[in-house]
């Protein structure tokens, strides 16, 4: 295969499955051929992700590429800019052929508050894919692309992962430049990878990593090869499993499955027991507060000036403004929006943000008491397996309270992968191995060992 065929191929593909599934916003045939042509001509297969087609979540800033976050206020929005993960992707030979479906500016657990489509998940097109990154989940899950960046503030990447069965990594905060990616909540976003296996899921890793000047909180720390402790031999790994994550609110037929999956990592030599997070129940409170206090200031820069949609016959400055974003965000977003301002307001400031910072502390020292004596954590990714399409949407804290399993991670800033343990009535259930910060090695050793 020359890169050229093999996007031609790709993009072939997706014209022909994806008016099914709808993981994609749009395709850029253009430019992704465009790539094709010039990886050909050169010959440069140096890197191992040279001339592979891959998904970007649409909250991805890519120069010249419409990138929407999934929200109408965006719509036509072209960047002048490529996101770091983008152009690091790019010097690597990685051809993008298009955005990705998301909820609208991450905010979901299901991908159908993106305002352009409802993406299927690939196993049962009448449920849901999960979220917020639904449709680079999809498009991996249903072989349209071999990997797919995602974003991940609560979950975003571990429970989508998690309802395609395939393998999903939040890394370590700081780990991944989010410079370009649409902030959400910026102490609690982090790019990563999609793929279908964890060897994949590693070398993807490998080349969006690292250090950039552009991000303050981007790490500098060495960047390990992350492939390598992919051994196959876990003898001796010491694994904790929180009873938190079995308890109330989990489907049991998910708790079996996540059990079997690790009585096999025992079987392989690791020692397993069971351990207490008691501020888990917390999480989602804390998270959600937090969240959304810093998505209520991050999201003011959409203010129909500068970027995208702008609402027609306003009467001046402030009804621009106002009537903008009345119409360019969708429910969940406003929701959000008058969350955060309201526990960041002066009244309330001292009963919800100082507190949710406070359980934030709890949560860290949880992982820390933990994390001294052993070397993963181990459990379920998602309290079930992925529902019908339409079926929570409209349940805001119901859809929150499904959190509960992946927000402590991002909370604490830890890496978080989720691979496939199994199925439940022909759903997969994602198993969840967290590591200690900047520890994504033994994660994906553990992960490896097991799939
Ligand atoms: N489902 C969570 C939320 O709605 C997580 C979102 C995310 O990680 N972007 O906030």
């Amino acid at each position: 295969f020359t890169a050229s065929e093999l996007t031609k191929a790709t993009l072939e593909k997706i014209e022909k499955t994806d008016d099914k599934l709808h993981a994609f916003i749009m395709t850029n045939p253009e430019i992704a051929l465009s790539q094709a042509e010039s990886i050909d001509e050169k010959q440069d297969f140096a890197h191992v992700l040279s001339g592979l087609p891959l998904a970007l979540k649409d909250n991805l800033a890519t120069k010249g590429i419409e990138t929407t976050g999934a929200s109408k206020i965006l719509e036509g929005f072209k960047p002048v800019y490529d996101a770091t993960v983008v152009e690091k992707l790019n010097q690597d030979g990685a051809i993008s052929v298009g955005k990705a479906n998301m909820d609208e500016f991450a905010m979901g657990g299901s991908t159908e508050t993106s305002y352009y489509s409802k993406t299927a998940n690939a196993w049962d097109q009448t449920k849901v894919p999960g979220g917020s990154s639904g449709g680079s989940a999809a498009a991996v899950a249903a072989g349209l692309v071999p990997f797919a960046l995602g974003s991940d503030t609560g979950g975003s990447i571990r429970q989508p992962a998690a309802f395609n069965g395939i393998v999903g990594m939040k890394p370590t905060y700081g780990r991944v430049s989010r410079w370009g990616l649409f902030a959400m909540a910026s102490s609690l976003d982090q790019v990563g990878p999609f793929t279908r296996t964890v060897k994949d899921n590693a070398l993807v890793l490998n080349t969006i990593a690292g250090f950039d000047i552009k991000d303050s909180t981007a790490s500098k720390r060495e960047v390990p090869d992350f492939t390598a402790q992919l051994t196959g031999n876990i003898k001796g790994l010491k694994i904790a499993v929180p009873k938190e994550y079995f308890g109330e609110g989990i489907d049991p037929k998910v708790a079996t499955t996540v059990k079997a999956a690790i009585t096999q990592l025992e079987a392989m030599g690791a020692t397993v027991d069971e351990v207490s997070l008691p501020h888990t129940k917390y999480g989602v409170a804390a998270y959600y507060i937090i969240m959304s206090s810093e998505a209520s200031s991050n999201l003011q820069r959409y203010d129909g000036v500068r970027y995208g949609y702008r609402a027609d016959d306003v009467k001046n400055l402030e009804d621009l403004y106002v009537k903008t974003r009345s119409e360019g965000f969708g429910d969940e977003v406003k929701r959000r929006i008058m969350l955060g301002t309201f526990s960041l307001s002066a009244g309330a400031y001292d009963a919800f943000f100082k507190k949710a910072a406070k359980i934030r502390t709890l949560l860290i020292e949880d992982f820390n008491k933990v994390f001294a004596n052993y070397d993963v954590i181990v459990g379920p990714t998602a309290p079930t397996v992925a529902y019908g399409l339409g079926e929570e949407v409209d349940d805001p804290t119901a859809m929150y309270l499904a959190d509960v399993l992946t927000v402590p991670v991002n909370l604490a800033g830890l890496p978080g992968l989720s691979v496939n343990a199994g199925f439940v009535d022909g759903l997969p259930v994602g198993l969840q191995i967290i590591g200690k910060p900047f520890d994504e090695q033994t994660v994906y050793q553990t992960g490896y060992a097991f799939e």
